[in-house]
């Protein structure tokens, strides 16, 4: 199989299979990772490590805390208005598609949000080259990489005054950033690290304690901190699959080798694209995504034939967001360059032969 899916998608053979044995073995202790305590001398040392693997694999500041929480990529929308923003305050986001348009409901509900940037009226096809950047605000949020509309910020705002906070729910892992800069930043496992059931959140502790809310225990970052990320018992298969991802990318060396993978695959992808005029790239080149490319086919009614051929040759996971419609291939750190070769391949003679 190929495997191009969106979210959950592709991980690394070995973490699947090192996975499974831990579900029925759970080094060597004769008991499922899925029937021992959280807080056991078996299982502590996996947050602990998964902790110690972000902190090193993004070169955090200390001041940045490592915190992996419950509730998909989806909580972290409110959960950052509720711990940044005072009821009174501002907060300034960019709307560069789906998802950054469901963070900036969230936030609606705590104070006041500010587009300083956006890309809607054009129909999500590029990144605002221009921001308003309202100085007085709490925090500037932005999606990384829209999953959906296939934009991604290829050159970040990093200069601007206030926190920085980011949802990288699916570029996480394949791309060196100056990570230590950021605010806050979360991102779902189920898109590049991991499994579904767990999100990654990296806070600066600096930024919090600020708003003037009471936060319930479970949505306070600073709870979080205070209990090592444990206040509960943790998604434990989740955060066992996340490690064993992390473990993956540093063994292969890291995000810089991660970025190099993925420049190739996408290069290789887009540049077909470009040279077969059957298919058409929506996004502005300078802006498109290097996890999920999006496409159409000009003449719809050879689309069908298009999805067949693909299924026919165990290409899956390649049909557009059910709101966009067209395809989709996303291309993620555990996808191998082979897949994107064939799935190339088969694009070339596809436009050969509707040419
Ligand atoms: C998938 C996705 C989300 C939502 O993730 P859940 O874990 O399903 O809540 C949020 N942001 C981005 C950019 C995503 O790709």
């Amino acid at each position: 199989m190929h495997n191009f899916n969106a979210g959950p998608s592709i991980l690394p053979s070995t973490v699947l299979e090192a996975a499974a044995q831990a579900i029925r073995n759970f080094n060597g202790s004769g008991l499922s990772l899925l029937e021992i305590g959280h807080r056991t001398k078996l299982f502590e040392p996996v947050m602990q490590e998964a902790r110690q693997l972000v902190r090193e694999l993004m070169q955090l500041h200390p001041d940045q805390e490592v915190l992996f929480l419950h509730g998909g990529a989806s909580t972290q929308f409110m959960q950052v208005p509720m711990n940044l923003l005072p009821s009174n305050g501002k907060a300034a986001y960019t709307d560069t598609g789906i998802w950054s348009a469901k963070a900036i409901k969230e936030a609606t509900h705590f104070g006041t949000v500010e587009i300083a940037g956006s890309a809607k009226d054009g129909g999500y096809r590029e990144i605002p080259k221009t921001l308003e950047m309202d100085p007085t605000a709490q925090y500037f949020h932005l999606t990384t990489n829209e999953t959906v509309h296939g934009l991604q910020w290829q050159q970040l705002p990093l200069n601007v005054e206030v926190p920085l906070v980011a949802d990288m729910s699916s570029d996480v892992l394949s791309r060196t950033l100056p990570f230590d800069r950021f605010g806050l930043i979360y991102a779902g496992a189920q898109k590049n690290m991991g499994a579904a059931g767990v999100n990654l959140v990296v806070v600066n502790k600096n930024l919090l304690g600020k708003a003037d809310r009471r936060i319930p225990t479970m949505m306070d970052y600073r709870e979080h901190i205070r209990e090592a990320s444990m206040i509960n018992t943790p998604p434990v298969f989740a955060v066992y699959v996340a490690l064993l991802t992390l473990r993956w990318v540093k063994e292969q060396g890291g995000i810089p080798e991660m970025e190099k993978r993925s420049r190739q695959r996408s290069q290789l992808l887009y540049e077909t694209l470009d040279a077969c005029p059957v298919f058409e790239c929506p996004v502005n080149a300078a802006d498109r995504s290097r996890m999920n490319a999006v496409f159409t086919i000009k003449d719809s009614r050879i689309e069908e034939a298009f999805a067949n051929r693909c299924a026919a040759e165990g290409m899956i996971g390649i049909k557009g967001h059910r709101s966009v419609g067209g395809f989709r291939v996303s291309l993620y750190n555990a996808l191998p360059l082979e897949s994107v070769v064939a799935l190339t391949n088969l694009m070339k003679e596809f436009a050969r032969q509707h040419g």
